[in-house]
């Protein structure tokens, strides 16, 4: 099954159609005082730049809003487009298991299938797999606290993963069916469903998972990412005339710095368009984490941080390289009613806004700060009206569209530390 990489095709011209080029360097552009400075080592690797793919260009950094079943949960693509999303992703698992990869192909890819004709991304399907396979729901527990266990499944919850070398076995979330992935069918998934970045199957594992089984798993990933690269172009080559779906490897690695830095010298000696941080990170340690992993990356590619979501995470990220994020917490939060202002989060949900008139708040340009007062989404919510959910994803939406453009600019123009002091300072004084 698994081929070499001196043995793999080599990928048709059409690899062309995809790119990424540097533009400005933060360590060029930003005077950094030297508190600043000193709090990272005096290096940061952030940086502006643009993604070609066969469906349009993306200005980096750049928050990708998720798509996960090919649809942004309650807002219309026209709705993303407008509030200046540049490219979604969506996910490899809920598409295959439904509708099935093989209807996206035949509508067109994923992009025609959602009328959305920028830029997407699917995910390998791996993050899923096993987070939500093995019991751990949606999220997987990073708090890094209690037992180191390597056969963790969260409290009440029935084991369905089994990762072996080959792959990973799973039951189905819907209704319980056995499916298997492995690196050669999530290629072949990702290729039917279309998207122009997708990512390489890899192992996902947790910070409980004991520094033992990190290298095990950490060398399973990388014999992994042989076999989807190879996979993939053999793939690139049969489906020549579809357009050119770009592969990024997974850097996995936890908490471990030479197991990540490690990945990213592995990864880097393959054949990826881009790479992927992925893996359990904790708060504290993001920055650092992402600083290891693109101190070692190739610096013409672009790197891609799988889920994160609170602001203060994303400036560490942006500040430390990481070119383009995905994040689900604008629409997953607004559907409780949970709306971001520049003054930190608040509930629109509580009863002192029943009567008040003022939009979100004052100065958004969304869609729906310009035409609903806080009073009507407090009214939708009360009355469990779908609108709600709509509204406040397009404010939450282009909230963090808006937060991440700020930020490209002010590493352009050299006030990006000024940038970041002042949004993060304001939102987390809390006067929301
Ligand atoms: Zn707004």
């Amino acid at each position: 099954m698994s081929s070499s990489p001196q043995t793999a095709p080599a990928l048709p011209s059409a690899r062309s159609a995809f790119g990424f080029e540097v533009g400005h360097r933060l360590e060029d552009t930003a005077a950094v005082p030297g508190e600043r400075a000193a709090a990272n080592g005096g290096r940061f690797g952030g940086r502006t730049g643009t993604i070609t793919t066969p469906h349009g260009t993306i200005a980096t950094p750049a928050f990708v809003p998720v798509g996960t079943q090919a649809t942004v949960k309650a807002v219309l693509p026209e709705a993303m487009k407008e509030l200046g999303a540049q490219a979604l992703l969506a996910n490899a698992y809920h598409l295959y298991l439904q509708p099935g990869a093989e209807v996206l192909d035949a509508a067109g890819g994923l992009g025609a299938f959602m009328n959305w004709d920028g830029p997407t991304f699917t995910d390998s399907g791996g993050f899923q797999v096993m987070s939500l396979g093995a019991g751990f729901k949606k999220v997987i527990d990073m708090s890094g606290a209690g037992a180191a266990g390597d056969d963790d499944v969260a409290a009440g919850k029935e084991r369905l993963a089994h990762v072996d070398d080959d792959g990973v076995t799973f039951k189905s979330h819907l209704n319980g069916d056995l499916h298997r992935f492995t690196p050669e069918i999530s290629m072949q998934v990702q290729h039917r469903l279309g998207a122009d970045v997708m990512f390489a199957f890899d192992e996902l594992t947790t910070l409980h998972n004991s520094r033992g089984y990190q290298e095990a798993s950490l060398e399973r990933t990388r014999r992994w990412a042989l076999r989807c690269v190879a996979e993939h172009a053999r793939l690139t080559g049969e489906r020549a005339g579809k357009p050119y779906q770009a592969l990024f490897g997974v850097v996995q690695g936890a908490q471990y710095e030479d197991l990540r830095r490690r990945a990213c010298r592995d990864l880097a000696a393959m054949d990826f368009d881009g790479y992927g941080i992925g893996g359990a990170l904790e708060k504290e340690n993001l920055g650092t984490i992402v600083r290891w992993c693109t101190e070692e990356l190739p610096e013409d590619r672009p790197r891609h941080l799988l889920g994160i979501s609170e602001p203060d995470d994303i400036f560490t990220a942006l500040e430390n390289g990481v070119d383009t994020f995905d994040c689900v917490s604008p629409t997953r939060v607004g559907r409780t009613g949970a709306v971001y202002t520049p003054d930190g989060r608040f509930n629109v949900n509580t009863a002192r806004f029943r009567t008040d008139f003022s939009p979100v708040f004052e100065g958004c340009d969304c869609y729906t700060c310009t035409h609903y007062t806080r009073a009507y989404l407090h009214h939708l919510f009360k009355a469990k009206e779908r609108l709600s959910a709509t509204l406040t994803s397009i404010h939450n939406e282009r909230f963090i569209v808006r937060m991440v453009d700020g930020a490209r600019a002010a590493m352009a123009d050299g006030t990006y530390f000024d940038y970041r002091d002042e949004v993060l300072g304001r939102y987390y004084a809390g006067r929301a």
